[in-house]
């Protein structure tokens, strides 16, 4: 896919302000009066390296994948589970993690979650043995690029009657299917796959498994995906692919248990990336309609300009409190190890797909109404919101459309009849 870069046609004294040094001031002040003190020392630190280590080498007509060693140095692939030295693991730093690095590249982020937490997750949660710490390490690294195979051509939502079928022969599995959308998939090394043996009852025979790359009879082909041209989403086909039972993370009807378990964390990444999305584009339209005049005034100065962005901003810092709650709440969870505990597990569930909801639908209105708001320039690759936009209506749907996040919600909400 060719990826398009054209003049620079934006005003050198806005260019010096528009920087992610910048931009990065400004949230913090947002930011920090959320936190604790070992959270901003985090993302102070994690500030730094981003601007001295990952900025520089960033190239817009390069996919992102050459960014993931980079960030594997540091141990910053992922924060939600730990992995070699310091403390600083949870949701809150993962959710951190994902808005500082969405603020500098929003598509590098969008691949990050899915290797580090959307691929990973279910390893630490559920691996066993040399082979899966051995994947572990070389994802964490950023040496290795890992993807998600739930969603079929027939079955997107609904994503439980699925079809890609499992056959049991004791030392391995065979599978054969076809998954779509896959994020990372045209590149990847490992894939975590669903399957079933009984399609006619998939809770209670679907299996979790690690395919790799070279296994016979697996496949990718890239999809034509405009909105995040640096990030690869693919067609992954299963022709007999032959799994050792040492890459079965899920055996039957496990496999079910451990793709809803991990939903939640999964949806509260998504709920940092697009958090930071949106911080990205509300600063970025805050410093550049201060700068920018027309009729010999700054365009902030019309309430037309200035009054729908403070409107975004006041909805931000809420989602943003919301969102680091919820973090909050799945901290809680993990603690105090409830994932066995039926009541906190759904109101977690149900807590992660309302602020999902919120926050990536947020992104998304708010980079729109901000690039409108900017005027032609925002249109272009001089400023990073058309960027931004493309990555924010990839985080309303991935991890379940918006309408499945408010149905999620719809159920939860009625349980609560059943209390009177
Ligand atoms: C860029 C991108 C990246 C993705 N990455 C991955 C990935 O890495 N791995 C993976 O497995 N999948 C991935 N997906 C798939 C994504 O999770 C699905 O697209 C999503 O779950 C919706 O499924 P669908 O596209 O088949 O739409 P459908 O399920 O056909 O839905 C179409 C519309 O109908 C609505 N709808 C469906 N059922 C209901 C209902 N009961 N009530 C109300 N409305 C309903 C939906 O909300 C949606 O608006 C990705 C998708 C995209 C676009």
């Amino acid at each position: 896919m060719k990826l398009i870069t054209g003049v620079d046609i934006l005003d050198e004294e806005i260019k010096k302000k528009l920087t992610t040094e910048n931009i990065y001031k400004i949230f913090n002040n947002f930011i920090f009066p959320l936190i604790t003190d070992e959270e901003r020392e985090f993302l102070e630190e994690l500030e730094q390296f981003l601007l001295k280590e990952i900025e520089p080498k960033m190239n817009l007509e390069e996919q992102v994948y050459n960014l993931f060693p980079i960030l594997g140095r540091r141990n910053y692939v992922q924060r939600l589970n730990p992995h070699g030295d310091g403390e600083r693991y949870n949701m809150r730093y993962e959710m951190l993690l994902a808005m500082a690095i969405s603020i500098v590249d929003p598509e590098l982020d969008l691949a990050r979650v899915v290797t580090g937490v959307i691929f990973a997750n279910p390893l630490f949660q559920f691996g066993k043995g040399d082979r899966i710490f051995e994947i572990l390490n070389q994802i964490m690294a950023g040496k290795k690029i890992g993807c998600i195979c739930i969603t079929e051509r027939k079955h997107g939502s609904d994503a439980v009657n699925m079809e890609t079928k499992v056959s049991d022969r004791v030392d391995y599995i065979i599978l054969n299917g076809e998954k779509l959308y896959t994020t990372n998939g045209p590149v990847a090394d490992y894939f975590i796959v669903y399957g079933v043996s009984d399609v006619s009852d998939p809770r209670g025979s679907m299996y979790q498994a690690i395919a790799e790359r070279e296994f016979e009879g697996l496949t990718t082909n890239r999809l034509g995906i405009q909105s995040v041209p640096r990030v690869e989403i693919g067609q992954t086909l299963f022709d007999s692919v032959k799994i050792p039972r040492k890459n079965v993370l899920g055996a039957k009807g496990q496999g079910y248990k451990n793709l809803f378990s991990g939903l939640v964390a999964e949806r509260c990444a998504i709920i940092g990336s697009s958090l930071g999305i949106a911080w990205l584009t509300a600063i970025t339209g805050l410093i550049y309609t201060n700068l920018r005049t027309q009729f010999n005034r700054p365009i902030y100065d019309f309430q037309g300009v200035s009054f729908p962005q403070t409107q975004n901003f006041t909805e931000l810092m809420a989602a943003t409190e919301l969102g680091l709650r919820s973090a909050l709440e799945y901290d809680k969870t993990v603690e105090k190890k409830h994932f066995e505990e039926q009541k906190f597990v759904k109101y977690n569930a149900a807590f992660s797909s309302g602020t999902k909801y919120l926050a990536s639908n947020l992104a998304q209105k708010i980079s729109y109404e901000t690039q409108q708001l900017c005027g032609g320039i925002a249109f272009t690759d001089n400023l990073r919101i058309d960027r931004a936009l493309g990555v924010a209506k990839v985080q309303e749907i991935i991890g379940g459309a918006r309408n499945i996040q408010l149905y999620l919600v719809s159920r939860a909400i009625k349980d609560m009849i059943s209390i009177l």
